[in-house]
């Protein structure tokens, strides 16, 4: 695993940004506004559990390699034996939201960059039997600098974003909130 000369602990305090918040800014701004300013309704959603479970019970042998590094919480990791760097690996239920997937593990890969760590991204989608594999590159890091910058701004509003029905407002956490 590469690594450089940097202070971590000054990079870490730069990134503030958790992985959640990147997979909800694509899913829904009013769920993440609602998330960042601590409704925390999904702890205990059905989806949530089941999302949990799943995590649990594919990958048993990577269980315990569940890595938090202050704002990030990577499911699983590996070495690459032959080549110098580390793989991360994000477990998912489906490919619905491949999008917000997608930004999250590669959000992951920039974050362990900034504190000189070189990674590639897996997403596991046990389910279905299917893997994506994300590298990051200028091109990705020049999109996700602005959702990064957007999650910030949202953050420091207090105007919560209005609710738009989506077809899965039903199985969100929220539901109730938005639209009882
Ligand atoms: S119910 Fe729909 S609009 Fe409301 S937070 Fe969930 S996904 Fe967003």
């Amino acid at each position: 695993m590469k690594k450089t000369n940097i202070d971590f602990e000054k990079e870490l305090n730069k990134l503030n940004v958790r992985g959640i918040e990147i997979n909800y800014y694509f899913i829904c701004k009013t769920k993440l506004f609602l998330f960042m300013n601590n409704m925390g309704l999904e702890k205990n959603h059905e989806n949530v559990e089941l999302g949990k479970l799943l995590h649990e019970t594919s990958y048993r042998s990577n269980k315990d390699k569940e890595v938090i590094i202050n704002k990030i919480a990577i499911d699983f990791i590996k070495k690459n034996k032959k080549e110098d760097f580390i793989e991360i690996h994000e477990v998912k239920k489906s490919d619905k939201m491949e999008l917000a997937d997608y930004y999250q593990i590669l959000y992951y890969i920039y974050y362990l960059k900034k504190l000189g760590i070189e990674s590639k991204g897996v997403i596991n989608y046990p389910n279905q039997n299917k893997k994506k594999e994300i590298t990051l590159n200028d091109e990705n890091i020049k999109n996700l600098i602005p959702v990064i910058q957007e999650i910030e701004k949202i953050r420091n509003s207090n105007l919560i974003i209005p609710p738009k029905k989506k077809k899965y407002c039903k199985k969100c956490a929220y539901y109730e909130f938005c639209f009882s």
